[in-house]
């Protein structure tokens, strides 16, 4: 197994953008990307630049050197990424906040619309914002929320999420990629179907950018939002995006206007008027320190380009299936990702009663470290411009090790914590 790995790690188009971050350690496995991402070296350097030279020596006056366009400069690099137009992306804030802003948005526009559609899949900080986003506008977040079930756990046929759509459907959201089960929606034909209703789409892309192809000009795509820090690498914490379709932009209003969205923001003036096009999304200051980092990342994913991207994450995933079917499933972990890659994302999750036993066990011992997702998921993240084969190859054999010697049952059932 660890020679097939080697092969394979010998024969990566993709292996020197490893050497690009900052890797610690060598024996274990980083397979939790999906949540944060590596340490580009660039962006060490970066802030050092930024920190030291443009803050101490540059003070005040380093705002019209750079940092008054960063969130549309980095967005533009974004926009490369997602297929989108360099003035459709913004960064701005967390991913909940965007979306709490264009959901509302979205629902402003769609009056007298005003339900919104996801599914159980969704992120729960998404389903939490988007009852916000219903009360307010004085909707009912109970009612007019409405939820889709998947039927496994693991997907949602296209079909079953558009059956719901009815003529008071205002807005559709829900995550391009589900982050428990990779599962990835046909976002070109959900688009058109909704809109073919008289629906908007809301994205969210934060398991998708960087990893999957959205292609977002392409498939007329309405909204989205979505993560920097996972497969964007931009750092813990890192500001999100927001998309709009640029014929949307002067039709939505940001419901938290503030000065950094306003037409003149150093005019000074008290009376509000959106800036034209897409800055009217901002609110506030923007992050300056935080936000300059993302860039390095983004400029990674550029170098290598999507389509490599994409091709090593399809390949590693089947490598982890293949691994899972010959070995893991005979113990007890069942495959709770979808098989067909067209319709998975960058990570693959197995099942199994003490994933979370198991994974302490795995970082404790192995140093390999995916993460674990309540009640019983283990997550096992591929970036490609980072992972190696090998480590893959000694996460199965980890997953393996603990289960067959029962180590797992050294660690506590709760941990507390992130995870
Ligand atoms: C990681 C993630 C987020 C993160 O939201 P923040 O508000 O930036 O903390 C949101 N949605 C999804 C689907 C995610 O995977």
């Amino acid at each position: 197994m660890r020679d097939e790995a080697r092969r394979l790690d010998a024969a990566d188009p993709l292996a020197a953008f490893r050497g690009r971050f900052v890797v610690a350690e060598e024996a274990g496995a980083y397979l939790d990307g999906n949540s944060l991402g590596r340490l580009p070296r660039a962006a060490a350097a970066r802030a050092r630049e930024l920190v030291e030279r443009e803050w101490g020596e540059g003070l005040i006056g380093s705002w019209n050197r750079g940092w008054l366009d960063l969130p549309a400069r980095v967005g533009a690099g974004i926009a490369a990424v997602l297929g989108a137009a360099p003035d459709e992306v913004l960064v701005a804030d967390s991913t909940s906040v965007n979306l709490f802003k264009l959901a509302v948005a979205a629902l402003r526009r769609q009056a007298p619309r005003r339900r919104i559609l996801t599914d159980d899949l969704n992120f729960p900080s998404d389903h939490h914002v988007l009852r916000s986003a219903l009360a307010a506008v004085g909707g009912d977040p109970s009612a007019d929320l409405e939820v889709v079930r998947s039927p496994d756990g693991v997907t949602v046929p296209p079909d079953l999420l558009l059956a719901a759509v009815t003529p008071e459907t205002a807005l559709v959201s829900v995550s391009h990629t589900a982050f428990k089960s990779a599962y990835t929606y046909p976002l070109a034909e959900v688009t058109a179907a909704a809109r073919d209703r008289g629906a908007l789409v809301l994205w969210d892309l934060s398991h998708s950018a960087g990893s999957v192809p959205t292609d977002l000009r392409a498939a007329g795509a309405d909204l989205a939002v979505g993560c920097t820090y996972k497969y964007l690498c931009g750092g813990p914490g890192s500001p999100a995006f927001l998309y709009v379709r640029r014929e949307l932009q002067e039709e939505l209003e940001n419901p938290v206007g503030g000065w950094f969205g306003a037409a003149e923001p150093f005019a000074f003036s008290l009376d509000y008027t959106p800036a034209p096009g897409l800055r009217r999304f901002l609110t506030g200051t923007p992050p300056v320190v935080s936000l300059a980092l993302v860039e390095c990342g983004v400029d990674l994913v550029r170098e290598a380009g999507l389509p490599a991207i994409r091709a090593k994450s399809v390949a590693q995933t089947e490598y982890l299936i293949r691994g899972w079917e010959a070995r893991l499933a005979p113990l007890g972990y069942a495959l709770a990702s979808p098989r067909e890659s067209a319709r998975r994302g960058s990570h693959v999750s197995l099942r199994h009663p003490e994933a979370g036993r198991i994974t302490q066990a795995l970082i404790a011992e192995h140093g390999v470290i995916p993460d674990f997702r309540a009640p019983d998921c283990v997550r096992l993240g591929v970036c490609p411009l980072y992972t190696r084969y090998e480590e893959l190859a000694r996460a199965q054999e980890a997953l393996a090790e603990v289960v067959v010697s029962r180590a797992y049952e050294a660690y506590p059932e709760q941990t507390a914590g992130v995870t």
